[in-house]
C-alpha cells in the first residue's frame, strides 16, 4: 500500500512538472533575467526563476524521458544513449533550449556508459552546483536543465592535443587531481563531465 502511494505521488509530481513545462512553452512571456554570465547564448533562452523556463525558439524537447532528466534530475541507465558511440565532428546542444554546451573536440571515451567530455564548448555554458552528497551537478546555464555531474577523473593532460588544451574555457572547473608534478603536468587530469545523453541533442558539422 505504501509503495502504491509513493508511486502515485511520483506520478503526480512528474505530471505537474510536465504541465508547468508545457504551459511555459505554450504561453511565452517576456523574461527579465538572463542567467548566463557575460555572454548571451546563441538562442536567447532566458530564465525567470528556478522553476519556470521560457524559450524564445521552438527547440524544446517533448520527449518525456528527456524531461525526466532535464526537469526532475533523473539519471538515464548506463549505456542506453547512442551518443556514447558518437564520434562524428559536431556540437552537443541542450535538448531543452538548444544552447551549444559541448563539442566533439572535448569528447572522450570514459568507459562509464554516459557521454563524457573534458571541457565545455565555451565559457558560461554549464552551471555547477555542489550537491548534498558532495557531487557537483551540471546544469545548462541558459535554462537550468539538469545535465549530469562533473568529476575529477578525466583524461590526463598528456593524452590530449595541446591545441585543444589551449582553448579550455576560463569558467571550466580546475578539479583534476595531480598524480605528480604541478597542475600543468602531463600527468594531471582534466574534469570528466558525465552527461545524460537524453539531455543533449547532437548537431553534426556540415561537410
Ligand atoms: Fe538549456
Amino acid at each position: 500500500m505504501r509503495a502504491l502511494l509513493s508511486l502515485l505521488i511520483c506520478a503526480a509530481t512528474y505530471v505537474g512538472e510536465c504541465s508547468a513545462f508545457i504551459a511555459s512553452h505554450s504561453s511565452p512571456r517576456q523574461p527579465s533575467i538572463i542567467r548566463a554570465g557575460n555572454e548571451e547564448p546563441a538562442n536567447s533562452s532566458r530564465v525567470d526563476d528556478d522553476s519556470t523556463v521560457t524559450n524564445t525558439n521552438a527547440t524544446g524537447t517533448w520527449n518525456p524521458f528527456s524531461l525526466a532528466v532535464l526537469k526532475l534530475g533523473f539519471t538515464e541507465p548506463a549505456w542506453t544513449s547512442s551518443l556514447n558511440f558518437q564520434k562524428a565532428s559536431g556540437r552537443y546542444l541542450c535538448a531543452n533550449c538548444g544552447t551549444p554546451l559541448f563539442s566533439s573536440h572535448g569528447k572522450f571515451d570514459s568507459g562509464s556508459g554516459w557521454p563524457s567530455f573534458w571541457k565545455t564548448i565555451s565559457s558560461n555554458r554549464v552551471e555547477l552546483n555542489r550537491e548534498w552528497d558532495g557531487r557537483i551537478e551540471c546544469r545548462c546555464q541558459s535554462c537550468r536543465g539538469h545535465l549530469g555531474h562533473v568529476f575529477s577523473d578525466g583524461p590526463q593532460r598528456g593524452s590530449l592535443p595541446s591545441i585543444e588544451l589551449a582553448s579550455v574555457p576560463e569558467t571550466d572547473p580546475k578539479i583534476g587531481y595531480k598524480e605528480q608534478g604541478d597542475c600543468d603536468s602531463s600527468f594531471s587530469r582534466m574534469p570528466r563531465y558525465c552527461i545524460n545523453g537524453l539531455a543533449l541533442r547532437f548537431e553534426k558539422d556540415s561537410e
